[in-house]
């Protein structure tokens, strides 16, 4: 067991490494993170920040040299700074989980041979094989770069095979991977943690709605049949044994019109919609990947009272300054700022965070206070 006082590292530097750091360090622990900027959201709150391109494996070599495990909060590191840091101490998730995770045709790949369900795909490489898979999967289709994407970045929904050759061109050259639409009912997730000797722990479901193909509100729990909840659970479950996690995973799915879940996405890390354990959770889902990652045993997951999540973007900083206390005068609302210096549109800036008697009540409080903020 990695114990308080021990130094926990952090690879990447956004607002997941800054809650995780604040959980660390309000359990007695201290925090280093790597990343190339400096005065980042993760690098505000932590002990040490170190400025290192993730390719510098000098860099990364000091830096995991000085801690006592290393863990992230951006899977887009490459598989050879997760290597160096593993010469000196536990890499948690390991490398292996990165790997699959970080590359939407490795990901895809691996949920297939395992049998999990999911939208059918196909590997896009020529102009060619993208009108193929047009015809094969049918339209509409969704068109995404293999590699390094995330918030929709990178993906293009193609309505007919016409549209093959400008998608192609806009690839400029990257792999990517053709899905099948899918029309959905609901996006749900589930966020849940594997410890050191296997033990799970889960948030229940999570509903989620994306605007732009970024995710925009959240409310737990999600309204769904028991038996679909469950199902996904078991998915989720199923999936972390299958990469032998170590830490939080998130698994976004879509729930289609018959009811039938289909796995989306992967993430090896804390995710945007489990940002409401923060406050609504015995455990915050940062506090269960510090308590995964260092062999604690897993905290209570229990939700305290149902709640709702809304991201706060930059474009809300289009015509000025947001007007903060209009949050703070919704009395079951919680603001949380991610301490970026730049407030880009679509750029993650912060979150709030509603609790309630039933999720209903939470929605509309977290949409109230969040309008509250227009300038
Ligand atoms: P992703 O980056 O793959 O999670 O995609 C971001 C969002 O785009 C998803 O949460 C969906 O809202 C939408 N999306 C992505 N892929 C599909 C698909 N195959 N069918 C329908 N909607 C999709």
């Amino acid at each position: 067991m990695i114990l308080p006082g021990a130094t926990i590292g952090v690879l990447g530097s956004g607002q997941l490494g800054r809650m995780f750091a604040i959980a660390a360090r309000r359990m007695g622990y201290r925090v280093h993170t790597l990343s190339p900027d400096t005065d980042t959201p993760t690098g505000q709150v932590s002990d040490l920040e170190y400025e290192a391109r993730y390719d510098d494996l000098d860099e990364i070599r000091r830096f995991a040299s000085k801690v006592s495990v290393v863990t992230f909060e951006f899977e887009n590191v490459p598989a050879a700074a997760v290597d160096a840091a593993a010469e000196y101490v536990p890499v948690r998730p390991a490398g292996h989980v990165l790997y699959t995770t970080q590359h939407r045709l490795r990901e895809k790949n691996f949920l297939a041979a395992a049998g999990f369900p999911i939208t059918p795909f196909c590997h896009v490489r020529t102009l060619e094989e993208l009108q193929e898979g047009i015809k094969r999967l049918g339209t509409p289709a969704v068109l995404k770069t293999a590699g390094f994407g995330y918030d929709g970045k990178g993906q293009t929904k193609l309505s007919s095979v016409e549209e093959a050759e400008e998608a192609f061109k806009s690839l400029d050259g990257q792999e990517a991977v053709l899905e099948a639409f899918v029309d959905f009912e609901k996006e749900v997730s589930v966020v849940a943690a594997r410890g050191l000797t296997g033990e799970f722990a889960h948030y229940g479901v999570i509903e989620n709605e994306h605007s732009r193909h970024i995710l925009d509100i959240s409310v737990a729990p999600a309204q769904l049949p028991a038996e679909v909840a469950a199902e996904a659970i078991e998915i989720t479950r199923s999936l972390l044994e299958e990469l032998d996690v170590v830490g939080v995973m998130c698994v976004e799915f879509f729930l289609t019109r018959s009811g039938k879940l289909l796995v989306n996405e992967l993430a090896p890390r804390p995710h945007n919609s489990g940002h409401f354990t923060f406050d609504a959770c015995v455990t915050s889902q940062f506090e269960q990947q510090l308590r995964a990652v260092c062999g604690l045993p897993l905290g209570s997951t229990e939700l305290m009272r149902p709640a709702a999540m809304a991201n706060i973007l930059g474009d809300l900083w289009q015509d000025g300054e947001p007007y903060w206390p209009g949050a703070y005068a919704v009395p079951n609302v919680k603001v949380h700022l991610y301490g970026k210096l730049e407030p880009r549109p679509g750029r993650k800036m912060g979150h709030l965070t509603a609790l309630a008697a039933d999720v209903t009540d939470a929605l509309a409080a977290v949409t109230r206070a969040r309008k509250a903020l227009k300038p």
